[in-house]
């Protein structure tokens, strides 16, 4: 572990360019008291997967991070960017198997902080979108903790654009809904008449032990059957699997497909632009280097003429 910030300021204070140890010895009778500076937790969106969707700012701060705490949907590659010499630690939670329960999480936080360490809190998607960030912002907070949070690509928006599906589109859909199809108390008792709106995209985090349930209540309370839907697994990752189907079939067809965790459900008429705008085989998208100079000097001299 690289040394704590925290020393190597104080140490400054008494005998610039000494180390925290060896400014001690040689001020034994300095007035100025030595009190190790607190460290800094930063909660950190790392994106949902692909890691060149991770911030520079997030890039930056991982690089010069003493320790990482990360959870298990921070993507591969991302943690290659950390400082080699941080610690690392990992609290990951998967549905129904958290490994370090949220209150020990908090005090770890709290703990690597207090020793003067800059803290990575290293968390999938965005820190305040279903990420606990909030609930670990007002813990550090509360403990006198300084903190600083920087957003991530949530999955929503990563998913949308890697699979051609707008959250909004003027002639689609003119709102868009994020929901957790996973409550507390294990229940998806969700406001399913505002979720059955028309014109408008819902989007489903945790929700696929439930999809079967939503698709029922959603047509229950007036969506069609016929809306379009999608369920998006390892969404912007080499592993992206998208089954899409109306929703009177969707679960049934998601459940044939075998999907697992993580997954995100898509509902609206939105999800019927994938056909168009979803990702093409890569022959068929790339534009060759000399075609592109082609079409750009085509233009030129249609200009001049
Ligand atoms: N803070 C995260 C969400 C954490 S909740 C964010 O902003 O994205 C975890 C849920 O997010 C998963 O159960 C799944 O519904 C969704 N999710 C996150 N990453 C995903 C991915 N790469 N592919 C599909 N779903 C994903």
């Amino acid at each position: 572990m690289s040394e704590p910030i925290g020393f190597e300021s104080a140490a400054h204070v008494v005998a610039p360019g000494l180390s925290a140890g060896l400014a001690r010895e040689a001020a034994p009778r300095r007035t100025v008291p030595h009190v190790p500076r607190s460290g800094k937790v930063f909660l950190i969106g790392a994106g949902p997967g692909d890691p060149e969707l991770l911030t520079l700012k997030a890039a930056r701060l991982l690089a010069q991070a003493d320790a990482i705490v990360f959870d298990h949907l921070v993507g591969n590659g991302i943690l290659e960017m950390a400082n080699p010499a941080a610690c690392r630690v990992y609290v990951g939670k998967e549905a129904g198997n958290h490994s370090l329960p949220q209150d020990q999480i908090n005090r770890l936080l709290v703990e690597l902080a207090a020793e003067g360490l800059t803290v990575v809190r290293l968390k999938g998607g965005d820190p305040f979108i279903f990420g606990r960030g909030g609930e670990e912002a007002e813990e550090l907070l509360a403990c006198g903790i300084d903190c600083e949070v920087v957003p991530g690509i949530t999955a929503a928006s990563g998913i949308s654009a890697y699979t051609g599906i707008p959250l909004t589109h003027r002639d689609h859909a003119r709102s868009v809904v994020f929901t957790t199809g996973h409550l507390k108390d294990g229940t998806v008792n969700l406001d399913w008449p505002a979720l059955a709106r028309p014109a408008q995209t819902v989007v489903i985090y945790m929700g696929l032990s439930a999809l079967d349930i939503i698709c029922r209540e959603l047509i229950a309370h007036g969506l069609p059957g016929t809306t379009p839907g999608a369920v998006v697994h390892a969404g912007t990752t080499p592993r992206q699997v998208i089954v899409t189907a109306p929703i009177a079939q969707l679960a049934d067809k998601v459940s044939a497909a075998g999907m697992k965790s993580p997954a995100l459900i898509m509902v609206g008429p939105v999800v019927s632009l994938h056909a168009l705008l979803g990702p093409r085989e890569p022959d068929r998208a790339a534009v060759p280097h000399e075609a592109c100079e082609a079409l750009a000097l085509n233009r030129l001299c249609a200009t001049e003429l």
